[in-house]
């Protein structure tokens, strides 16, 4: 029930008067389920408040970040300390080097590793990095995958394999994405076709190993043998963007899950972002050693920025690493994923609603479906309407989801089993109601 002064409702026409549609980043504004967006005014915990001083058990943890819930009192203490050092320096300090050193030791496929302020900074820059340590230009992307907004990524699919993407934004100049190839996800035929074609062309392959951008889609075992496979042959630098899965499907990240099927595998460079920052703006890009040494100052590719290594961000990131660290950390957050997806299951079983779900440790998705979808065209088949009716279902009775049906959810630390229980009880009135 919403009561009489809605101050959500309030806040966001007042939002609108001054920010474009009312918010800072897209997704934000329910266009895609349609209804008010709630604005957070606090959050602890499981849960967060909105403007109307309703709580909601939070799955979205500010889009993956808040791996221990909100406001971690060791998180807390870490960055109160910090403040009170300064805000930002722009110069080196101690503590950049111990954060570098801790995403090292835990994701051993990096040598080297830049911290940026954003995901979409991270894989611009990676991007940059790979084209100016091959010498190439060309790239493949794949449909669904995201990996920020920087020009060169905002591509669709052309019409065949011989020509280059088409831009998914207005701004973007077809010539900026003359070099970004786009195929299907987990396609075999495409991509060895797209590597025969170009390969020793492509300066990189970037990938969400699991894509958490058209809601949860993992790459095959195949598809991943074949991505590392091409791109050794080739010469071509392969880029797993684990923004959102890194240090959320577990400690060595997704390039550890999928080391366990392919012996040896590492990427040739990562990108994070998310929870590293454990919600301040922090991310990083990272690899081996040769290309790490390309970048300025000691290489010719420039990269740069005033408020990178940020000595307040880096102390949120240092102490979520370390709480994150603590033995069967990993495994609690998966069993707690897994009791929520298969109580979820359930609930729509008994209702007679299609449903498919999948998790890695904190990370999960959910279908209207029968089957897990492989690639973004199905995952964009789901009956959008049913979906709509779900979500706003559980939000009025205080569970948030992700307001679209192509996103991911999380589960944190702090999500008890009481909380997963309340969610999957209210999911039970839901889904029989649905219909
Ligand atoms: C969130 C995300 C990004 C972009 O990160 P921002 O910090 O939002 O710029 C890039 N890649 C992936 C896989 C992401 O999930």
């Amino acid at each position: 029930m919403q009561p009489a002064t809605d101050r959500n409702q309030q806040l966001f026409e007042r939002a609108r008067q001054v920010i474009p549609g009312g918010v800072n980043s897209p997704v934000r504004a329910f266009k895609a389920v349609g209804g008010t967006p709630r604005f957070v005014s606090r959050a602890q915990g499981a849960y967060f408040w909105d403007a109307n001083n309703q709580r909601y058990i939070d799955y979205i943890g500010s889009w993956g970040p808040m791996i221990l819930g909100h406001g971690h009192p060791a998180v807390v203490e870490a960055v109160q300390r910090a403040i009170l050092d300064g805000f930002s320096y722009g110069a080196p300090t101690e503590r950049e080097v111990e954060l570098a050193e801790a995403i090292l030791e835990r994701v051993p496929s990096m040598d080297m590793v830049r911290l940026v302020s954003s995901g979409t900074e991270a894989a611009m820059s990676a991007i940059r990095l790979a084209r100016g340590a091959t010498g190439r230009n060309k790239l493949i992307k794949f449909e669904g995958c995201y990996h920020g907004h920087a020009d060169a990524l905002l591509v669709k699919a052309g019409s065949g394999l011989a020509t280059f993407g088409n831009p998914t934004s207005a701004g973007v100049p077809p010539e900026v994405v003359q070099h970004t190839i786009v195929l299907e996800y987990n396609n075999l035929t495409q991509l060895e076709d797209a590597f025969a074609l170009h390969g020793s062309d492509l300066a990189c392959l970037m990938m969400e190993p699991i894509a958490g951008n058209m809601n949860f889609v993992r790459a095959s075992v195949p598809f991943m043998r074949r991505c590392r496979e091409l791109c050794t042959q080739y010469g071509a630098i392969l880029i797993l963007d684990e923004v959102m899965t890194g240090f959320r499907v577990g400690l060595s990240s997704a390039q550890g899950v999928y080391a366990k099927d392919i012996d040896g595998f590492a990427p040739d460079m990562t990108v994070l972002g998310k929870v590293i920052g454990g919600g301040m703006p922090l991310a990083a890009f990272g690899g081996k050693r040769a290309i790490m040494e390309q970048l300025a100052p000691l290489g010719s590719v420039y990269q740069a920025g005033t408020l990178s290594g940020n000595p307040v961000a880096t102390a949120c990131g240092l102490a979520t690493l370390h709480e994150i660290s603590k033995p069967g950390f990993y495994e609690e957050l998966g069993r707690k994923t897994r009791a929520l997806t298969t109580g979820l299951q359930s609930a729509a079983t008994k209702a007679g609603v299609p449903f498919c779900a999948d998790s890695e440790g904190g990370m999960f998705g959910f279908f209207l479906f029968d089957t897990l979808p492989q690639n973004y065209a199905r995952v964009m088949q789901t009956d959008s309407a049913l979906f709509n009716r779900l979500f706003h279902g559980m939000l009025e009775r205080g569970i948030y989801f992700a307001p679209a049906l192509y996103e991911a959810g999380f589960v944190s630390a702090a999500h008890s089993d009481k909380d997963i229980a309340e969610t999957i009880a209210t999911a039970e009135d839901v889904f029989a109601n649905l219909r």
